[in-house]
């Protein structure tokens, strides 16, 4: 009787934080945010994420739901619900499927996080009935999911759409991940702050200085944004060197994958009117003709912000 509602649990589980949301379709129900403690170790992690699924369930029978879908920061074995590697969590081939599913006695899918938030666009969001289109998220890290032919694309090795490593400039700056001039290093809101903390290292005048109480420290997007909104040289050129980069990437794949409309998600969008225009036009510089199709707009924003990983986890089971 009560399946007739499908109900499914959706799990976003990232290194900082775990959110558990009870669904029915695009419906949150109910849901519950937890610190994940990644520093407990696996075994505290499953406790926090079991300790969440019975906050949202609030007394109901976990067989009233289809089943889990969580999205997992780091690289999934889709197949065996493991996750390979997960620097974030510190995890290397944790059963993490296993072990949900073997305490809650339903279903349990896992999906890397950017992938998850792709199935919930392409379900329910702004990516809706099309076959091929990609979905950007530059945040703190820069990913992407892919939809070809009406499937969701996991690669080889299950590291599809890892664009925020894809080489801008071989000499550029530092990446996370140990090469140089990857695209999230320019396109994240670190390699924003990054470049903006080396302007002010050379003595450039700006009002971030004083916005930061010249603590570089303190030189997070959020502030830059607001310097921006003043007019100030150095946070709008930092800015606009994220369109200008984002710009020469998203041009590069839409020549590469060629789909019908690429959807952008994440913090940065908070700075999307500074950026956007430098984007477009980046991307109309360097796109193939032939890929950028007739009028149709080429990007566009992403449907879901925060709930997006979470939503994708449960559309697999509603
Ligand atoms: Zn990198």
């Amino acid at each position: 009787m009560a399946k007739a509602k499908n109900l499914s649990l959706g799990i976003d589980l990232g290194g900082t934080k775990v959110a558990v949301g009870l669904c029915h379709g695009d419906e949150i129900l109910k849901k519950a945010i937890f610190p994940t403690q990644a520093s407990a170790g696996f075994d505290g992690v499953i406790s926090v994420i079991l300790g969440a699924v019975e906050k949202v369930l609030e007394g109901r029978s976990i067989k009233e739901v289809n089943g889990a879908g969580i999205g997992s920061a780091g690289q999934i074995n889709g197949a065996t619900g493991e996750v390979i590697y997960s620097p974030n969590l510190g995890w290397k081939n944790a059963p993490l499927g296993g072990s949900i599913s073997k305490a809650l006695g339903v279903p349990v899918r896992v999906l890397n996080d950017v992938r998850a938030a792709t199935v919930a666009e392409h379900k329910f969001g702004n990516g809706k009935g099309l076959e091929n289109f990609g979905n950007i998220f530059v945040g703190t890290g820069v990913g992407s999911g892919w939809v070809i032919n009406g499937q969701l694309m996991n690669g080889t090795t299950n590291s599809a759409g890892e664009i925020g490593h894809i080489c801008m400039d071989p000499e550029g700056p530092l990446c996370g991940c140990g090469n140089r001039g990857c695209l999230e290093a320019y396109c994240s809101g670190t390699g924003m702050e990054n470049y903006v903390k080396a302007e002010l290292k050379k003595g450039r005048k700006s009002l971030l200085g004083e916005l930061a109480e010249h603590k570089l420290e303190n030189v997070r997007g959020p502030l830059i944004g607001k310097a921006a909104e003043q007019g100030d040289e150095l946070a709008l050129e930092a800015i606009h060197r994220v369109g200008t980069y984002l710009g020469i990437a998203l041009a590069n794949v839409h020549t590469l994958m060629n789909p019908e409309v690429v959807l952008l998600g994440g913090g940065m969008m908070a700075l999307k009117k500074f950026f956007m225009p430098t984007l477009e036009a980046t991307m109309q510089k360097h796109i193939l003709p032939v890929a950028a199709g007739a009028e149709r707009p080429l990007v566009r924003e992403a449907r879901f912000e925060n709930d997006a990983v979470l939503l994708g986890g449960a559309a697999i089971f509603a």
